[in-house]
């Protein structure tokens, strides 16, 4: 899996977070980022669903 967050779009809204919480993390300004190491999702089950419950589809998850 890759992981791309479209930060240009991305309003820090949290959503992500709060629904992979071992994917994501949030920077000192709010916005959504990758938690060390997590690039890939290492498969964490929630990764699609947190794509999914962001409100402005900043996030997209591909297959490699
Ligand atoms: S859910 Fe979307 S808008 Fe909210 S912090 Fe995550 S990437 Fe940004």
């Amino acid at each position: 899996m890759r992981i791309t967050i479209d930060t240009d779009r991305c309003i820090g809204a949290g959503q992500c977070v709060l629904t992979a919480p071992g994917v994501f993390t949030q920077d000192d300004d709010g916005f959504s980022e990758l938690l060390p190491g997590r690039t890939d999702g290492a498969g964490d089950p929630m990764l699609k669903e947190a794509a999914r419950a962001c409100p402005v589809q900043a996030i997209t998850v591909e297959s490699e």
